[in-house]
């Protein structure tokens, strides 16, 4: 991915400014809206800890833990983990000291009782959430970007075979891994996933909109471009610093 000389200013800009200790993000939106590749954007620019609850859950199916044991049975079938199980694993892992620093939260609250329990968590780490940032994507995208997805079983960096291919085929730009299709990117299983994240999930678009920290990003044409939006959101964040410093003391 290439940045033109004003996506390079933004970025730099909030780099510089970025007072991340008080920075809690979220990033919402549908399987395949490109959370993934925006969070790794913001931690690279921010130094936020990404934390991907799918990818917590694919740990601990690798490992072969009684977790990962029990989220299979609902990962296979497009369907969400248990909220108390999704909700305790994101407790004890926001409760780690590399998350002291601020956290950017990806595929997580996914329901209104897990948007309960993160309001919880964060009320118990004298915390608040900074921002939710809403990446909108259709279903017909959504259903294309999934079908040719790949992802670096080392790292989790997403491809796509089509629209954002590796130099080499089945081998990860960034780390040499190999690349693999996720046994829950076939047809079947991500209607099932849309189903249960417009069912479950999207009532959160308006939860946190009356809540006033939910901003929307386009998240349809250039990846670059979606990544400008985002930061520039971030930004927009973080220049009340006094402000913000203020409600926290
Ligand atoms: P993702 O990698 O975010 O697409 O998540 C893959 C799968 O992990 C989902 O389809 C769910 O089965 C499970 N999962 C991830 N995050 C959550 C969550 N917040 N609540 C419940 N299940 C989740």
């Amino acid at each position: 991915m290439t940045l033109s000389v004003v996506d390079a200013a933004v970025i730099e800009d909030v780099a510089d400014v970025a007072p991340v200790s008080y920075i809690n993000l979220v990033l919402l939106g549908g399987p395949g809206s490109g959370k993934g590749t925006q969070a790794e954007q913001l931690k690279n620019k921010l130094g936020l800890l990404h934390v991907a609850t799918g990818d917590l859950f694919r740990m601990n199916l690798k490992n072969n833990t009684e977790l990962g044991q029990l989220a299979r049975t609902y990962m296979d079938r497009g369907e969400l983990v248990p909220d108390d199980v999704t909700a305790a694993m994101v407790r004890d892992r926001l409760g780690q000291p590399d998350a002291q620093a601020g956290f950017l939260l990806d595929g997580f609250p996914r329901t209104l009782p897990q948007a309960a329990a993160l309001a919880e968590i964060l009320m118990d780490m004298e915390r608040e959430l900074s921002m939710v940032l809403y990446i909108k994507v259709s279903d017909e995208e959504i259903i294309s970007r999934l079908s040719g997805r790949r992802v670096c079983r080392e790292c989790q960096t997403p491809y796509h075979v089509k629209f954002n291919p590796p130099a080499q085929e089945g081998v990860c730009d960034r780390c040499g891994g190999e690349l693999y299709q996720r046994a829950d990117d076939n047809p079947a299983t991500i209607r099932a996933r849309l189903e249960t994240y417009h069912e479950q999930t999207a009532p959160l678009i308006e939860y946190y909109q009356q809540i006033g920290v939910l901003r929307a990003i386009d998240g349809e044409g250039e990846v670059s471009e979606i990544t400008t939006n985002v930061l520039a959101a971030v930004q927009e964040l973080i220049k009340p610093k006094t402000a913000l410093k203020m409600s926290y003391a």
